[in-house]
């Protein structure tokens, strides 16, 4: 019934205000119509009472409303909460909402699947579906806001797990407020980036999620020329980036996006990346028992990033079904972990609580798809 309409959580504002001027209306029914959806949380045209009928019922006949809602919440007992999205077209996405110190985190997927096939990660096994739409990119934040307004998290985590704490101010905070984004979940977001950078502009926009870009972390495993772009027309996010080698011969065979684009040009790539102030890149590192966690890479990963202004996530990994891979040993993390900090990097190593979250995109989905069937 939909399909000829236009889902207007796909077009940011400058989009709407195409949209609608293409209709012959005046450009600030776009504004309005853009803070009914994000500020308001709208549903349906009916509710946008400073609207006159007769555009309402205009758009009602062009254009709808999406929205998702979590077929499974699952909460851990940290306070961490995983829910399953079903699309229309009868596949699912994942998102995971961390609370930390009183302030939410929420990793949202990019795509149903990834094309991207990292040796280590269960959302590569899975292959790329499809692309999430914009809409569909927002629609998990809207989803996840409505489910803290209705049940305000009681308990926190105390890892940061990413972004800029350093510029943490000590505002209090409703603990329904989602505080920073990360794309980290299902999905290479650079692999979507047509819908990615829509769906970050609604984020940002002070008449939209009224999200700050200092707020909103998009990780990738390493595609190059889409950094550049993200860069260009997205300044001032957080990068995030999976690095998990220290060697081309090693990345080559665990993330095999590495083979296109190397070690050297990935990090020409972070460091050219304009991001201000004292921000820094995150480089995520998921540590796979007796393959690259010794000191050795230790020291080749400080090499390798010291001339960025860098931190680094060490997540251990977490053994699931079909993978050869190992968790490392306690030792091995500590003295990873120690090695770094010692030489005065940012060093995160994020334990079992939520470390199975973002780290390994694509797990959750296969649990909660277990457990809703169960
Ligand atoms: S780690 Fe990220 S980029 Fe690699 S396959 Fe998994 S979801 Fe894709």
């Amino acid at each position: 019934m939909n399909k000829q309409k236009t889902d207007l959580k796909n077009l940011t504002l400058p989009a709407l205000e195409q949209f609608l001027q293409g209709q012959g209306k005046e450009r600030f029914r776009a504004l309005q119509v853009f803070k009914w959806l994000y500020q308001q949380d709208a549903h349906g045209f009916e509710e946008m009472t400073n609207i006159s009928k007769a555009l309402r019922k205009e758009l009602d006949e062009t254009a709808f409303i999406s929205n998702l809602e979590p077929e499974a919440v699952e909460q851990g007992s940290d306070g961490t909460r995983k829910y399953l999205f079903p699309l229309a077209d009868g596949t699912s996405v994942e998102s995971v909402l961390i609370p930390i110190e009183g302030r939410n985190t929420l990793c949202i997927s990019s795509q149903v699947g990834c094309a991207m096939a990292c040796e280590f990660c269960l959302t590569g096994s899975f292959k790329l579906t499809r692309n999430l739409t914009t809409a569909e990119i927002v629609n998990q934040i809207m989803a996840v806001r409505r489910d803290l307004i209705r049940n305000p998290p009681a308990l926190t985590l105390d890892i940061p797990v990413t972004g800029d704490d350093e510029e943490d101010d000590d505002q209090p905070e409703s603990p329904a407020a989602i505080r920073n984004i990360v794309l980290m979940g299902m999905g290479e977001p650079l692999h979507n980036l047509d819908n990615v950078i829509p769906a970050i502009q609604i984020m940002i926009d002070g008449n939209g999620l009224q999200l700050s870009n200092r707020r909103v972390t998009v990780s990738t495993c390493g595609l190059v020329p889409e950094m550049g772009r993200l860069g260009r027309e997205i300044p001032n996010v957080n990068l995030a980036v999976s690095l998990n080698a220290t060697t081309d011969e090693l990345r080559d065979r665990i993330m095999p996006v590495n083979r296109s684009y190397p070690l050297r040009e990935l990090l020409k790539a972070c460091k050219e990346f304009p991001l201000p102030g004292r921000r820094k890149v995150t480089f995520e590192y998921v540590m796979l028992g007796g393959v690259n966690d010794t000191l050795d890479d230790a020291k080749r990963l400080l090499k390798l990033i010291s001339d960025i202004p860098n931190k680094v996530n060490l997540i251990p990994f977490n053994e699931h079904e079909g993978c050869g891979f190992k968790a490392p040993t306690r030792a091995a993390i500590d003295a990873f972990h120690k090695y770094l900090i010692d030489r005065h990097v940012t060093v995160i190593t994020r334990d079992s609580r939520g470390g199975d979250i973002s780290a390994a995109c694509g797990q959750l989905k296969g649990k909660l798809e277990k457990k809703s069937v169960a």
